[in-house]
C-alpha cells in the first residue's frame, strides 16, 4: 500500500464526503492540502520502525505495516507541561502551556482509534481535564481499515472488528488499488472536503479476517480469582520493564511531577506504569501494592473487571502490542483465558 505508486486519473467534481472513491495519488493530493492547515501525524520509518509521528510530505507516509507504539501520544503526550511559575521583576508568575495545534491522526487502525475514545472516557468524564479537551477538541482521526491482521491481533474477542468505523472522523478501506472514502462524523465530512473524491469503481473491499475466543463472563470471573495465587505465579517472570503499559492503545496512568529548568518551575503531566514499584506510593513511604503479583493483579483488573464495571468494555483493544513487546512473554490473551477457565465456581468452591 505505498503512496509512491503512480496511477494518474482525472480529478472529478464529486465531494460530497457521503462514501467515495480516493485513487492513491488521490490520497497524496488530499495529504498534501491537509498538511497546509494541519499538523498531520501519519504512520513513517524512523530507524527501521514505523512510529506515528509529523510528517511534512505525504509520501513518507506508509500506510502498511503496524506502528510499535499507538497513536494515544498524540492526544496524551508521554511527557507534558500543565503550567510553569517563574519569579519576574519580585513577583510569581504562572504561564499556561501553548494551545494545542489543530491536527489530523492519520492512518489510525480501528483498534486505537478505540484505544482512544477509552482514554476519552475518563480524560473528559466532568469534572473534564482541560488541556486534553482542548487538544481532543482540534484533533480529527482519519481511520484506516485492517486488511490484514498480525499473528498477536485479537480485536474481535473483544468485540471491535478490523473495518469499525465507530470512533474515526473519516474511514479508510482499501479496495483493490484505490481507497473507499467515508466521512463519519461533520469533523470527517469537512476534511474530506478537501480531497479529491473520485466516482471510480472499486474492488472488494479487503477486511481482515480474525478468529475469536470466548471472553463472556471475565469481570465476575477476574472478581471470583482476585486473591488467587496465580497472580504471584504469573508475575514472578515480570522484570518491571513497564513496556506492556506504555505501547498500550489503551492505558493512560500518569504522573505529576515538578521540574526545574533554568529560573522557571515545570508542572510534567508523565506516563507512569502500575507495574512499576512506587507507583502507589504515599506520603510516609507507604507502598499500596508492594508485591510484583499485586501489580500484576492490577494491571489486569483494571482493564478487565474495574473499567468493565465502570464504562461497560474491557480497557483492551486487543490490539496485540503488550504481547510482542513483553520480554518474557506475558500474554493477556493467555491471562484471559486462564481466568475463564478458573471460573467463577472453581473460586468459590476453594473458599468454601
Ligand atoms: S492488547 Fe495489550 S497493548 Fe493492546 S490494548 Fe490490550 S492490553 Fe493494551
Ligand atoms: S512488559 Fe512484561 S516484563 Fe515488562 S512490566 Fe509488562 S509484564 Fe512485566
Amino acid at each position: 500500500m505505498s503512496l509512491s505508486t503512480s496511477s494518474p486519473r482525472t480529478e472529478s467534481a464529486r465531494r460530497t464526503g457521503q462514501g467515495s472513491v480516493l485513487t492513491k495519488d488521490g490520497l497524496k493530493v488530499w495529504l498534501g492540502r491537509l498538511l497546509e492547515s494541519h499538523r498531520v501525524i501519519a504512520p513513517a520509518v524512523e530507524d527501521g520502525v514505523l512510529f506515528f509521528q509529523p510528517v511534512s510530505r505525504p509520501q513518507d507516509v506508509v500506510l502498511e505495516g503496524k506502528t510499535a507504539i499507538s497513536p494515544k501520544g498524540w492526544v496524551h503526550p508521554q511527557t507534558e507541561v500543565l503550567f510553569r511559575v517563574e519569579r519576574r521583576d519580585g513577583a510569581t508568575a504562572l504561564e499556561s502551556p501553548e494551545e494545542p495545534p489543530q491536527q489530523v491522526l492519520f492512518g489510525v487502525r480501528p483498534c486505537d482509534a478505540r484505544g482512544i475514545k477509552h482514554i476519552d472516557k475518563v480524560m473528559l468524564a466532568e469534572p473534564s481535564d482541560g488541556l486534553y479537551a482542548r487538544r481532543r477538541e482540534r484533533t480529527a482521526l482519519v481511520g484506516l481499515a485492517c486488511s490484514q491482521a498480525w499473528p498477536e491481533c485479537f480485536c474481535t474477542s473483544l468485540g471491535l472488528a478490523p473495518d469499525d468505523a465507530s470512533d474515526v472522523d473519516v474511514m479508510l478501506t482499501l479496495a483493490g488499488d484505490i481507497f473507499l472514502a467515508r466521512a463519519v462524523t461533520e469533523k470527517g465530512k469537512a476534511l474530506l472536503e478537501l480531497a479529491p473524491l473520485e466516482d471510480a469503481p472499486a474492488g472488494e473491499p479487503a477486511v481482515a479476517q480474525l478468529a475469536k475466543f470466548p471472553t463472556d463472563g471475565l469481570a465476575p470471573a477476574m472478581k471470583a480469582n482476585f486473591d488467587s495465587k496465580y497472580w504471584a505465579a504469573v508475575a514472578d517472570r515480570c522484570i518491571h520493564c513497564n513496556i506492556c503499559t506504555f505501547v498500550c492503545a489503551d492505558c493512560y496512568c500518569f504522573d505529576v511531577r515538578d521540574a526545574h529548568v533554568g529560573g522557571t518551575v515545570e508542572r510534567l503531566r508523565c506516563w507512569d506504569s502500575c507495574q512499576a514499584y512506587g507507583f502507589t506510593r504515599i506520603a510516609g513511604g507507604y507502598e499500596r501494592r508492594a508485591t510484583k503479583g499485586e501489580r500484576m493483579r492490577q494491571r489486569f483488573a483494571h482493564k478487565l473487571l474495574y473499567y468493565p464495571e465502570q464504562f461497560g468494555e474491557p480497557l483492551c483493544t486487543g490490539c496485540g502490542r503488550c504481547v510482542v513487546a513483553c520480554p518474557v512473554n506475558i500474554d493477556i490473551r493467555e491471562i484471559i483465558q486462564d481466568v475463564l477457565k478458573m471460573g467463577v465456581k472453581s473460586a468459590t468452591a476453594r473458599a468454601e
